[in-house]
């Protein structure tokens, strides 16, 4: 228990020692904003850091995906005996911003607390010979949070298929160790009729408008068919041309989201049916598109978060009894269905909400670092716990997969 101490307490200092450069860090990504999937200087910056530090780090930039990174340290802890797998260790990083916003969502902290956190566990951890298993640190840099879903990308591409855990922290109005979030589609729908003059002869026409408008009703019908935590809400996005002319084309774009992911299935089947009903009354052709990745709600890790709540009260963090409920969606989500996790959220010191002017302005703010920094510690000193401990890494995997199984039924 002392080892394990001093551990925490090593990470903590070092920290605290090159805060400077981690403020900078996300400084940096912060007076550059860069929307989803063009992040280079971000990459370029993270890939700086982690190469710069003492040539320890093995450092990988365009990771599988142009703007995403990896970097690895170790193993440590001894060679790993038979049969004994490395443990590794992953930690991420986000670093896309919102249009016009700029760092809105506060993911320029997110990579500076997954760099902090990363480079913490390594300082806990350099030369520890007798550790109950050989561990290694990867930190993978995940762009296009915002819009595209990177880490879905990149876990098809098998970027997570060597990581045991994964850890990050996303940036919210309070500290929690875990929040609900929702799973979320997208849906395009595209009708096509036939334009026809509206006044001369609209009996020739096909009026793909009236599909859009039809389906828009038939889906605000449902609504009052469906649970209290599902979500649809959606736009017409193209209406037509000129009203003297029957619309050949209408779009309609809308969300799905849902507590569970079993419910999203089915919260699908019925909005298709909403679409292709009203295709049907019209006389339409329907395409019915999901231009996006599907976004899983987050599972739940009772063990690290309960380490993670532990471990922050010791620096300060305090967790409120019941928080806020946030009906956000993330591409952790899908990490989390297929490594065990934790997506911490914190609070930067401001009352202002995420994706608003307000909050852009607090993401870069001087006053973030303190929350910033022991949020990074607070992880950093969680790895440290999974990694000693050879009954709660146990504990860990067993959440996982219960968490799993619990979805499913
Ligand atoms: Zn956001
Ligand atoms: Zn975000």
């Amino acid at each position: 228990m002392e080892k394990l101490q001093q551990m925490k307490d090593t990470l903590q200092i070092h920290i605290d020692s090159i805060q400077d450069e981690l403020n900078s860090l996300s400084q940096d990504i912060w007076s550059h904003p860069e929307l989803a999937g063009n992040e280079t200087k971000a990459h370029d910056r993270l890939v700086r850091f982690f190469s710069q530090r003492d040539g320890a780090w093995t450092v990988e930039s365009h990771f599988k995906l142009p703007t995403a990174f990896r970097a690895s340290w170790g193993p440590v802890g001894g060679e790993p005996k038979e049969g004994n797998t490395v443990l590794n260790v992953g930690f991420l990083c986000e670093y896309d911003a919102l249009p016009d916003l700029g760092h809105a969502c506060g993911h320029n902290l997110i990579a500076e607390v997954g760099a902090a956190a990363a480079v913490g566990l390594k300082a806990a951890l350099d030369r520890q010979s007798e550790l109950p298993v050989s561990v290694k640190i990867t930190v993978l840099g995940t762009p296009a949070e915002e819009a595209i879903g990177g880490k879905i990308d990149l876990i098809q591409a098998g970027a997570f298929s060597d990581l045991d855990l994964v850890f990050m922290a996303h940036p919210a109005q309070q500290d929690a160790s875990f929040l609900p979030t929702v799973t979320i589609e997208e849906v395009t729908v595209k009708y096509h009729g036939k334009a026809s003059h509206a006044s001369a002869y609209p009996w020739e026409g096909v009026n793909a408008l009236d599909a859009a408008v039809l389906a828009y009703n038939n889906l605000s019908a449902l609504r009052q068919q469906l649970k209290p935590e599902w979500r649809l809400h959606g736009i017409i996005k193209n209406g037509g041309v000129k009203p003297n002319i029957i619309p050949a084309y209408a779009e309609l774009e809308f969300y799905l989201r849902t507590p569970l992911l079993k419910d999203l299935l089915n919260l699908k089947a019925k909005a298709e049916a909403c679409f292709r009903a009203a295709a049907l009354a019209t006389g339409c052709q329907v395409e019915i598109i999901y231009p996006s990745h599907t976004y899983y709600n987050i599972l739940p890790n009772a063990t690290l978060a309960n380490l993670y709540e532990s471990n922050g009260k010791t620096l300060g963090i305090e967790f409120p009894e019941q928080p806020d409920l946030f009906s956000g969606s993330t591409d952790f989500g899908n990490v989390s269905f297929i490594v065990p996790g934790i997506h911490a959220f914190f609070s930067i010191g401001s009352a202002a909400l995420n994706h608003t002017k307000e909050y852009t302005e607090a993401a870069g703010a001087e006053k973030a670092q303190l929350f910033t920094l022991r949020t990074a510690k607070a992880l950093a000193m969680t790895a440290v716990d999974v990694v000693c401990r050879p009954d709660l890494l146990q504990q860990t995997r067993e959440d996982f997969s219960r968490a799993k199984l619990k979805q499913e039924k």
